[in-house]
């Protein structure tokens, strides 16, 4: 069975002292244990923050690079971001593959670094809104899984994590419907069918991103194919990530 996610991506915001009050507010509040809570702060908060939950909640990076050391001025190596006490990584948000000109290929390879190095990832897909407008929306997340992930083994592949996330709906307040979001992760969920198996496609995660909020993540997390959601907004407030995280 797909693990029930409900993860935070506070992208560049937050002050030391206010995520540190957050993190201790989620980790008092938080009720089930059946959820997987993942947080993304900036990463230099990671080992302090991996302190503090002590195993309660998963502390992730929102990047990192594919060389394990070297010079590369301003990046970040999985094996340090592993010595601090990072669990996890984002590959591929619409804002690094939009500001950052991060492509297909390249987020294969962080793909393998990830996989080199034994590292949990979230992988981002999701359409622009010219795409869904054009009504290519299918043809090009296939797309983007297929260049940067579908390479992986089955026994690879068993477990991984994927969050849909419609470019629209990113930050700006326009959900996809429930009906929307369950139409692109059954279709995602039957790629990964056709690619491994049905073993592995219902062994797989797929989160869904875009606006989600304490109002709405009820009626999306109930959708079948719908395994939780990457926030990002609203996981900046403990009152509407707890709702988020209590509504499945
Ligand atoms: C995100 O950045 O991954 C995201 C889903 O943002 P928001 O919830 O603010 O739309």
């Amino acid at each position: 069975m797909a693990q029930k996610i409900v993860a935070g991506n506070w992208k560049m915001n937050l002050q030391f002292d206010e995520g540190e009050k957050l993190v201790n507010e989620i980790l008092e509040g938080k009720r089930s244990n059946s959820v997987s809570v993942m947080i993304f702060p900036p990463a230099l908060y990671v080992q302090h923050f991996s302190e503090l939950g002590d195993g309660r909640i998963s502390i992730g990076v929102q990047n990192f690079h594919v060389h394990e050391s070297g010079a590369y001025t301003g990046e970040i190596a999985i094996p340090q971001i592993k010595s601090a006490g990072g669990s996890i990584g984002l590959i591929g948000h619409s804002e690094r593959r939009g500001l950052f000109s991060e492509t297909n290929a390249d987020l294969k390879a962080k793909v393998d670094a990830a996989i080199a190095n034994d590292f949990k990832f979230i992988f981002c897909c999701g359409e622009p809104l010219e795409i869904r407008e054009a009504g290519r929306e299918f043809s090009y997340v296939k797309s983007q899984l297929e260049e940067s992930l579908f390479h992986l083994t089955a026994s690879q592949m068993a477990g991984k994590i994927l969050a849909y996330e419609p470019v629209w709906a990113i930050g700006t307040g326009k959900t996809a419907t429930s009906a929307q979001a369950e139409q692109m992760h059954a279709e995602i969920r039957s790629w990964i069918t056709d690619n491994y198996s049905d073993e592995v496609a219902n062994s797989v995660s797929i989160l869904y991103g875009g606006s989600c909020n304490e109002k709405n993540a009820r009626e999306i997390f109930a959708c079948p194919n719908v395994d939780g959601g990457l926030i990002g907004g609203a996981s900046l407030n403990s009152e509407s990530f707890l709702e988020i995280i209590n509504a499945f």
